[in-house]
């Protein structure tokens, strides 16, 4: 065997997105214990960092050691138990995904589904909620990052708690990228990932936990049937002022990473980041116009940080997509689903939404689509 040294690329696809080199030397720094009182300090202003970015004060705030299908996980586990009614959108693959954790941890689904590539319709939901007054749970995706369609997460949490719903709420390609506020908008449990608007490596999942959502889980009749994701027992380790015990050896070098990364969104401002990804995706917006190549998702719904564009008729999807890794060392995503070898989704995501990398890929695409 020998080292393994990447190839440097420009990552512009649905994530991960560029890691920033500030991120990739603070893992490099030297391990240590992960109960030693220097990284507890950390972890402290790493939930600091974290209530920060999703804009809460909730106490149940910290990363999940495992990426964001863990988040995603922990959520469902510890929210649903079995014979829940939970009504579930799909507008894409996450959707999907969050139906599938309901029914494995025993919970009934109510789909409300919605065509790929438009938001989740706050009609349908309310009408569904309506029709189902057992109902316990909303979930739904805000940033749905297989189509590029944003949803109205501030109405759907509001009709949700009208209609005596808790709401889990997948942020995992949101959080940094698009307005989100917890806290305003009284969403009760919300995951992310560490990979997408955070620029950080991949394999975390910060979450954060409501009130009327710790109420449920406290309430449970049943304990979580997963040991690793049982929030009760993850809180011995994060929860602040108390006694640190172990319950799981923390991935200490990529904590250093996220703790970086949440330092560079204080710097920035999080709405101020929220405003260059919007900036950033109307410039490329206005580049990929220019060249003739239009946007799958309507402009009110779609999400700055991860455009899905349609490609021209008589072009080879994996022909191009392989040029421009080859000779432009850039990755974009492929199209998922229905859309597989129709759209293709152009991450700019955290570190990846810069000016340079609009230039470099509107001049990439454009070179090798006149091929
Ligand atoms: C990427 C993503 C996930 C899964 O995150 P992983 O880190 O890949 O596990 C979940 N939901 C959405 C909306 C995502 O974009």
């Amino acid at each position: 065997m020998k080292s393994f040294n990447p190839p440097i690329r420009t990552l512009m696809g649905p994530g991960p997105s560029d890691v920033h080199p500030r991120i990739l030397s603070a893992m490099a720094r030297p391990t240590i214990g992960h109960l030693d009182p220097a990284f507890v300090g950390m972890m402290d202003e790493t939930k600091q960092g974290l209530q920060y970015a999703f804009k809460t004060e909730n106490d149940l705030t910290m990363p999940v050691s495992a990426p964001g299908s863990a988040g995603m996980e922990t959520c469902f586990a510890n929210l649903v138990e079995s014979g829940d009614k939970v009504v579930v959108c799909i507008n894409g693959v996450f959707g999907m995904r969050m139906k599938e954790n309901i029914t494995r941890f025993g919970g009934e689904a109510v789909v409300v589904e919605d065509n790929w590539g438009e938001a989740v319709s706050v009609d349908k939901v309310e009408q569904t909620l309506k029709d189902n007054p057992d109902a316990k749970i909303l979930a739904f995706v805000h940033a749905e990052t297989s189509t590029g369609a944003q949803s109205d997460a501030k109405t759907l949490c509001k009709i949700a708690h009208e209609n005596d719903c808790i709401t889990i709420v997948d942020a995992v390609t949101s959080l940094g990228g698009s307005e989100l506020r917890v806290d305003e908008w009284e969403i009760d449990a919300i995951y992310s990932g560490s990979q997408k608007c955070l620029s950080a490596m991949p394999g975390i999942s910060p979450i954060s936990i409501g009130d009327r959502a710790v109420k449920k889980i406290t309430e449970r009749k049943t304990p979580v049937t997963s040991w690793f994701l049982d929030l009760n027992l993850v809180m011995g380790y994060w929860g602040e002022g108390a006694k640190r015990t172990y319950h799981h050896t923390a991935p200490v070098n990529t904590l250093y990473g996220l703790h970086e990364s949440l330092v560079m969104v204080s710097e920035e401002g999080i709405e101020n980041s929220w405003d260059r990804h919007q900036k950033n995706h109307e410039e490329l917006r206005g580049g990929l116009e220019a060249m003739g190549i239009n946007f799958l998702v309507n402009k009110e719904d779609r999400l700055p940080q991860l455009n899905s564009v349609i490609i021209p008729d008589g072009v080879d999807d994996a022909a191009v997509r392989s040029t421009l890794l080859n000779d432009y060392n850039l990755e974009i995503g492929a199209g998922l689903g229905a859309y597989a070898g129709k759209v293709w989704r152009i991450g700019l995501m955290g570190y990846a939404s810069r000016k340079e990398n609009i230039t470099l890929c509107l001049s990439a695409l454009k070179q090798t689509l006149d091929k």
